[in-house]
């Protein structure tokens, strides 16, 4: 069932170049009575950077959790690399999927008794099936884009928040994953500590990383994303270019919104 999701994933990318690498059409989702999203549609391309901001509970965490498959929608579609997220049934089909599909949270989440190192090889090796030194050197290679190399023989409980934050971030990269979601990871960190995650996270984005933010940092937002969406309530309000969503929304809420957060 892994092999037929990566076949019918290579399949569907040579088919069409241009199609978007996550779709989302008209994804409705409740828990219980509560509807949570109301119809939501969202696109990335391959090598954009997408953020999703809005207020708190409108539901930007739970967007990012289908695309994951963690949730599954009551009505709509969400198509990953041409794989419907929405269909997949066996174990073995989401165990694929979260290999090509990183995701980061607020709280970093590391292994605590492993050494940062270790928390980077361990996924390539037990889920990727790598050799170990194949996976070390790539290992090495991702401490020294987010700036940790010096740190790789350290336990996560002897770093900052921010540099657990930033081997979160390689770690998520070590599995070589087609799209990252990054879900606020700068929200839990103490303001000094937030610059060198997000100056990670622009470095990544510039070397063409596919990705989704959600973010309440409205001047990254707008500095690094191709396209951004508003959220509100389970609605998209609006989505365009963060030059026309930060300088002109067309929505009276995007703007008072953006009003409040700045
Ligand atoms: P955001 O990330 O924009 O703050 P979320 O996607 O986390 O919003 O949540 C959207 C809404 O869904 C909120 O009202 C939240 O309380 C509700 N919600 C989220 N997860 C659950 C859950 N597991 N069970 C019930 N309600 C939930
Ligand atoms: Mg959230």
């Amino acid at each position: 069932r892994a092999a037929s999701f990566q076949a019918s994933a290579q399949a569907s990318a040579a088919a069409s170049d241009s199609s978007p690498l996550v779709s989302l059409r008209d994804v409705h989702l409740a828990f219980g009575q509560t509807e949570v999203l109301k119809g939501i549609d969202v696109e990335v391309k391959q090598g954009q950077a997408v953020s999703i901001i809005g207020p708190s509970g409108s539901g930007k965490s739970t967007i990012l959790r289908c695309i994951t498959g963690l949730l599954r929608p009551q009505r709509g579609t969400i198509e990953v690399s041409g794989v419907q997220v929405d269909g997949l049934k066996t174990e073995a089909d989401f165990i694929a999927l979260r290999k090509r599909v990183g995701f980061v949270f607020q709280q970093y989440n590391l292994f605590p008794h492993l050494s940062v190192l270790e928390n980077l090889v361990i996924s390539p090796v037990k889920v990727g099936g790598q050799p170990r030194a194949k996976a070390e050197a790539r290992a090495r290679e991702l401490l020294a884009k987010v700036r940790m190399e010096h740190k790789e023989g350290a336990y996560p409980g002897e770093l900052s928040g921010g540099q657990q934050q930033r081997v979160a971030i390689a770690r998520a990269l070590a599995m070589q994953p087609e799209l990252i979601l990054f879900d606020e990871v700068t929200s839990a960190l103490d303001p000094e500590m937030v610059g060198e995650v997000l100056t990670v996270i622009r470095d990544l984005v510039q070397d063409g990383l596919t990705c989704m933010l959600v973010t309440h940092e409205m001047r990254f937002a707008e500095e690094v994303s191709d396209t951004v969406y508003f959220t509100e309530a389970g609605h998209i309000v609006e989505s365009g270019p963060p030059a026309r969503i930060f300088g002109s929304p067309d929505s009276e809420r995007t703007r008072a919104f953006l009003q409040r957060s700045s």
